[in-house]
């Protein structure tokens, strides 16, 4: 890996300010080449209470200092980050295989968290309440809910981590971060930068490791972690969840997602095909906000299908250092095997194939751009996340079935729509059962709006003014006068 910096690559954990080699090591492999790049610690549950335990006493000074004081730091956090976004973006792009351009997006995404949050962190204020009682004096105080731990996914390696540490931090909370163990390093890297910040020793610790299940149990049994955030499936939240029932744990969960994207007769149809490919293809079509199933009204459906095809046509895969690659490879086996899974099943079932399909002749996990006509609801694609590079379209006659087929998931994150119509564009956001809808567009994050779902998809909200809450309990002070 060509870096300016090369000490940004880091394979030790990081606990109470140190590297911790530990005593085993487990391999992070690039997915556009399959190669070894690094060999990084695999920390076990003594190894985590360890981190719990330099968390609880760095939170207690932490916690001390004044808001100016943390949100100086983590601005000079912020200020490193994106002074060395080039160097980061490199090392996210070979261990989880986005395009390079799409990687430095992601670095400057995720360093804005941390100076969104360092601004929030000095606009936390209590209140001062009317009193029903003349002898009474009632407020209210905020204050951190203490020592976190944190689980993050492997398709956002640094905004993930960002969106959970920066309102922790600025709160005035200390962590334990566990990253995926197929990212670790655009983890340690941030890590280095903190410290190169200034962060103290033990707020925030980055615990690498293989097995994700001890890990996450040592941390929701530990009855001094007061709050698990999580990011990732469905599945693996609801483990968190159980596990967390016996020490009563706040819980912040963003699980999976099956995006519909509506688009109607009255879009505009360029608009339309250009925010359904940024929506779908972005990552390789590996994020929990990618649209998964697309509804289009039967008046401008063949013209969509035809346009969304030619462009899906023209976009380079490949190695994502390389320029101009627009897809890269598909995280693991796994994953790859998923997507050949949906798109067999929906061609056995009637679907109609337009460009794409099946594996790259790339190899490795490459998989083409695909994109599949005449969907229908009974298809493994209509009730699974596909999590790859597979446009899927529905059609559609009459606005209320589109919402109640939209609706029809136990998944509520993200939804999109397509219309010119106000009266419409009002009617459906408000009927659609999700998190965030966004309109005519197919980006829609950013540090400043609420990021969460409903339904299975999750608890709690991240970024936005409301994400600091998250990390804050609210006390009541009833003085008698
Ligand atoms: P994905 O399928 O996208 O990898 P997961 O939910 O399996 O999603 O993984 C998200 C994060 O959760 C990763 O850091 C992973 O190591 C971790 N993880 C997986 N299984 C468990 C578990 N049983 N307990 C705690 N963390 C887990």
């Amino acid at each position: 890996m060509r870096l300016n910096d090369p000490s940004l690559l880091r394979v030790d954990s990081y606990v109470d300010g140190n590297w911790l080699a530990g005593k085993r090591r487990f391999a992070v492999t690039n997915p556009a080449t399959g190669e070894v790049i690094a060999n990084v610690a695999d920390l076990g549950p003594a190894e985590v209470t360890a981190a719990i335990d330099a968390a609880v006493t760095a939170q207690r000074e932490w916690s001390k200092r004044t808001a100016k004081d943390r949100a100086m730091i983590m601005r000079m956090w912020y200020d490193l980050v994106m002074a060395n976004a080039e160097d980061l973006a490199v090392i996210l792009t070979t261990e989880m295989g986005k395009p390079l351009a799409e990687a430095k997006g992601e670095v400057a995404y995720g360093a804005s968290f941390i100076d969104w949050f360092a601004e929030e962190a000095r606009r936390v204020c209590g209140d001062v309440l009317e009193t029903p009682q003349a002898d009474k004096r009632l407020l209210t105080l905020k204050q951190p809910i203490g020592v976190f731990g944190a689980i993050t996914p492997w398709n956002f390696p640094i905004a993930m981590i960002t969106r959970k540490v920066a309102p922790g931090i600025a709160a005035g909370c200390a962590c334990v971060l566990k990253p995926a163990e197929q990212t670790p390093l655009s983890a340690l890297a941030l890590a280095e930068l903190a410290e190169r910040a200034g962060l103290p020793s033990g707020v925030m610790n980055i615990v690498t490791g293989m097995n994700a299940p001890a890990i996450g149990q040592t941390l929701c049994d530990d009855n001094r972690i007061r709050k698990m955030t999580f990011t990732g499936s469905t599945e693996v939240g609801r483990i968190l969840m159980r596990q967390s029932a016996g020490s009563v744990k706040k819980m912040s969960l963003e699980l999976g997602g099956n995006a519909p994207l509506l688009v109607f007769d009255d879009a505009d149809l360029d608009k339309a095909v250009t925010g359904a490919m940024m929506s779908k293809f972005r990552n390789a079509g590996q994020t929990c906000v990618c649209a998964n199933r697309i509804f289009v009204q039967d008046k401008i459906y063949d013209a969509f299908a035809k346009q969304l095809a030619e462009a899906t046509k023209a976009l380079q895969v490949g190695n994502g250092l390389t320029e101009g690659v627009e897809q890269g490879p598909i995280i693991d086996n796994q994953g790859l095997a998923k997507i050949e899974r949906h798109v067999e099943d929906a061609i056995g079932k009637g679907a109609n194939l337009l460009t794409g399909g099946k594996p790259h002749a790339l190899g490795g996990t490459f998989f083409e751009p695909t994109v599949l006509t005449e969907m229908t609801s009974d298809m493994q694609l209509f009730r699974e996340e596909t999590f790859g590079p597979v446009a899927a379209l529905f059609k559609f006659s009459d606005e209320e079935d589109a919402i109640a087929m939209a609706n029809d998931s136990e998944f509520g994150l993200a939804a999109y729509l397509f219309t010119e119509n106000a009266a419409r564009l009002f009617r459906v956001s408000e009927a659609l059962e999700f998190g965030i809808v966004a309109v005519n567009t197919g980006i829609f994050s950013s540090e400043v709006g609420p990021f969460g779902g409903l339904k299975n998809s999750g608890l709690g909200r991240e970024g936005s003014k409301y994400g600091i809450d998250e990390f804050l309990e609210i006390k009541f002070v009833c003085v008698g006068i």
